[in-house]
């Protein structure tokens, strides 16, 4: 079970690097000999198969399946598989495993529109930046009755039925890829497979609309994604004893706030400002002096403000009607729109300067009156709140003016604020509708589909918690597909080579050790009033230089070794970003805004301030400190993982084959290091080494002993077993008797099911 403190958590820690060719089978007795096929490594980086025409010693002539005749070194040549391999449903099927057969073999699929592919127990899948012809009510009904087997989602879905049901344990879908891979493609696919099972009372496309919604309020245009999800998610989707839906249950994770006030040029800000800007019908508009999107500073500073091919308005109606249909009410949905606008008028207040000390003053144009009405209170107020601060000198309460960069920030943490409250009530009232509260007496199965690891040229506060909420994913699928595979060979006394795996432990503790870990000493210097971003960034370097995850860099910034690969982060704005404090001006002018607003967030809006702290304590009642955003992220990851913990997972690792967002492009070097990053190349090397199908003797025993067409001498589960593996003709190869279990290789148990069913 995992602890607070990871120290000690795990004490393996053998690192070794995916990028280690030598883990691949060894193919260096391969001497490619005339007429034969082979991979060779092309100047370019990419391999090409070609035909040996000749060999003299270590030169081998190759003639590429393009035409090419090329010179390559004997040595370098990699074997290829037989022609009847190509394009196997599942990698472990290859006769030769290394790189180029992979590659191959995923591409060799992917030009045929065939974007899934096994590898061991993980499904992958090659976003085809297209419509294919995979999905919809045939494809599910083949599915459910088996009629179809071919790697799918909606496969992986249904195995996590059927053994939610057969085990009586809850299950999980693990969706997993970086941005623009395909997650939350792949979690609606598997959700709309879900939800086809039905529930009554509209409940499964209850859960089906909550989609829409999300995607509109958290999902912006990037550079890798025209829809890219700026949250993490995890959908828990309950079963009732009938095994139909009873209800469901979202949490969401870290919503980039950030893009609220500023985004980079060509990407844009959250959806729904666009199609509340572009849709609000006529009425609507008036009410919330609605004008285009370009008019507003917060939309208008990247000059990206439509994607191809969407139409903003049209999906202005999808949400509205979606808000219908998770019961939020007409009169919340105005809540929810007047916010929205408030946000985006207060992006365009202004400041005058008023004396030579740079302090503001609110500009009374019709930004200002349009926020002041939207919020409900006085401009004098929301002036107030913006321009000057209270704070407590020496027991003595003093009210500071604020220059003009202080009140832009202000300003921008105001609107900041009101979105992500508004994003979480959001989140609230659907949990409120599709009965999340309620007590559960079923079973559930969970689909997450969160942030990949990120590696940017500048990476920030956010790249920092994502790749670490990566390692502590990582570490789950290393654990379950490597660890607790090798723990069961060796407790039940099977003879299985132990292979090595990889470890990221080392790498967690730099993050999460106490008191001298990344978390730790972030935590610290931002209780520090003084701290700066480059105090932080040296107090770094005076505790963790020592580590062999950590490289102090630079100036601000430091690099971590990452189970993915190196990434340096910049420091500048962590301290902020983790503070997260929303100053008690601000609070305060909330919680005298007539508008709904205050009754909705005023448990979240009120936070402890340090420089007021009896301010907001007595507005709420609030009890506890406010936690910083890195330690509040980490105890989600943690209730996260302990969650994941207690369910049977499903792994889905998605691959972008192409930066452009473009069908039918395969970018070799791209996919090869994705394969790498998550962990596909070594998860089939293990799985094919191994005995990945597994049973007890007595499981077994009751579900093919009717089979059996001669009666055992003895009744006790392994004769039984052992006659079954008689009759079916099971190659002693091919399986392993433990001392409790039945372990077999890759395929072997596929014929007694087929018996079996077809017997039933
Ligand atoms: P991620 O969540 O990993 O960032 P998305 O799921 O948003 O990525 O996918 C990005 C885009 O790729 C989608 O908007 C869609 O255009 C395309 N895409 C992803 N998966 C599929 C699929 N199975 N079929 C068709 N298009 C897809
Ligand atoms: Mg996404």
């Amino acid at each position: 079970k995992l602890e607070e403190d990871a120290n000690g958590v795990d004490s393996a820690s053998s690192r070794i690097s995916f990028q280690n060719e030598s883990k691949w089978d060894d193919h260096s007795s391969y001497g490619a000999k005339k007429t034969q096929q082979a991979w060779c490594r092309l100047s370019n980086g990419n391999w090409a198969l070609g035909k040996v025409l000749s060999t003299s010693g270590s030169e081998s002539v190759l003639s590429t399946s393009e035409g090419r005749v090329l010179k390559v070194s004997t040595e370098s040549l990699l074997p290829a598989n037989p022609e009847i391999l190509n394009g196997v449903d599942d990698l472990m099927q290859l006769s030769y495993l290394h790189e180029p057969s992979v590659l191959y073999n995923l591409q060799y699929r992917y030009d045929q529109d065939i974007i899934y592919t096994k590898a061991g127990p993980v499904l992958v899948a090659i976003n085809p930046f297209k419509k294919v012809r995979l999905y919809g009510n045939d494809f599910i009904e083949g599915y459910k009755r088996q009629k179809m087997d071919k790697p799918h989602v909606y496969a992986i879905a249904d195995a996590a039925i059927r053994e939610m049901k057969r085990d009586e344990v809850n299950q999980s879908i693990i969706i997993s890829g970086e941005s623009g891979a395909g997650k939350t493609e792949t979690a609606k696919i598997a959700m709309q497979y879900l939800a086809s099972l039905g529930g009554g009372s509209g409940i499964e496309y209850e859960i089906l609309q909550t989609n829409p919604i999300l995607e509109a309020f958290g999902n912006a245009k990037t550079a890798r994604n025209n829809n890219s999800s700026r949250f993490g998610k995890l959908i828990e989707i309950h079963f009732g004893a009938t095994g139909r839906i009873s209800g469901a249950a979202i949490q969401t994770f870290l919503l980039e706030k950030s893009r609220v006030v500023q985004c980079a040029d060509g990407e844009r800000s959250y959806h729904i400002f666009y199609q509340l800007c572009a849709g609000a019908p006529r009425s609507l508009r008036e009410k919330l002096n609605l004008r285009k999107a370009e008019f507003y500073k917060y939309l208008n500073q990247s000059s990206c403000r439509s994607i191809a091919g969407v139409d903003d308005s049209e999906m202005f109606l999808a949400v509205m009607e979606a808000m219908n249909v998770v019961h939020i009410s007409k009169e919340d949905q105005d809540t929810v729109f007047a916010m929205l606008a408030a946000v985006l008028w207060l992006g365009n207040i202004s400041f005058k300067v008023i004396d030579n000390e740079n302090h503001i003053t609110v500009v009374s144009d019709e930004g200002a009156q349009t926020v002041a009405k939207l919020l409900g209170c006085t401009f004098d107020s929301l002036n107030m709140a913006l321009s000057t601060r209270k704070m407590t000198v020496r027991n003595e309460k003093i009210v500071q003016k604020l220059a003009l960069e202080q009140a832009m920030d202000t300003r921008d943490a105001l609107a900041k604020s009101i979105y992500a409250s508004l994003f979480e009530w959001i989140v609230e009232q659907i949990n409120m509708s599709l009965g999340a509260g309620k007590r559960r007496t079923g079973r559930s199965i969970s689909i997450l589909d969160i942030y990949g690891f990120e590696s940017f040229t500048r990476n920030s506060f956010e790249q920092f918690c994502i790749n670490y909420a990566n390692e502590r994913l990582q570490q789950h699928f290393n654990r379950h597909l490597f660890k607790l595979e090798q723990e069961e060979y060796i407790e039940d006394g099977i003879d299985w080579a132990k292979v090595d795996f990889e470890d990221n432990q080392d790498c967690l503790n730099l993050f999460e050790k106490k008191p001298l870990g990344l978390l730790s000493l972030l935590d610290e210097e931002s209780t520090f009033p003084n701290a700066t971003d480059l105090t932080f960034a040296t107090k770094l370097k005076q505790h963790l230089d020592s580590n062999p995850c950590f490289k102090g860099e630079r100036g601000k910034a430091f690099t971590v070794s990452h189970y993915a690969g190196e990434v340096m982060y910049n420091t500048t704005g962590f301290l902020e970003k983790n503070r997260d404090l929303l100053h008690v001006d601000l609070i305060q002018l909330l919680a005298s805004c007539t508008c709904n607003l205050p009754q909705i967030f005023a448990a979240k809006m009120l936070v402890q301030s340090d420089d007021y702290p009896s301010g907001p304590a007595r507005l709420s009642g609030a009890d506890s400190q406010k936690l910083s955003v890195a330690t509040k992220f980490k105890g989600q990851l943690f209730q996260l993982m302990q969650r994941l913990e207690s369910t049977t997972p499903h792994f889905i690792r998605c691959i972008k084959p192409n930066s452009l967002q473009q069908p039918g492009i395969y970018g070799q070097e791209l996919v090869l290091s994705q394969l790498k990053c998550c962990g596909v190349l070594e998860v089939v090397r293990i799985s094919r080494s191994g005995y990945p199908t597994r049973m007890t003797h007595q499981k077994f025993a009751r579900r093919y002993g009717f089979l059996l067409l001669e009666s055992v001498a003895s009744q006790d589960p392994l004769s039984v077993s052992v006659a079954i593996l008689q009759q079916f003709n099971i190659l002693p190869d091919m399986y392993q008797v433990g001392y409790t279990k039945l372990f077999f290789r890759t395929g072997q148990i596929g014929l007694l099911e087929d018996t079996r069913n077809r017997t039933l």
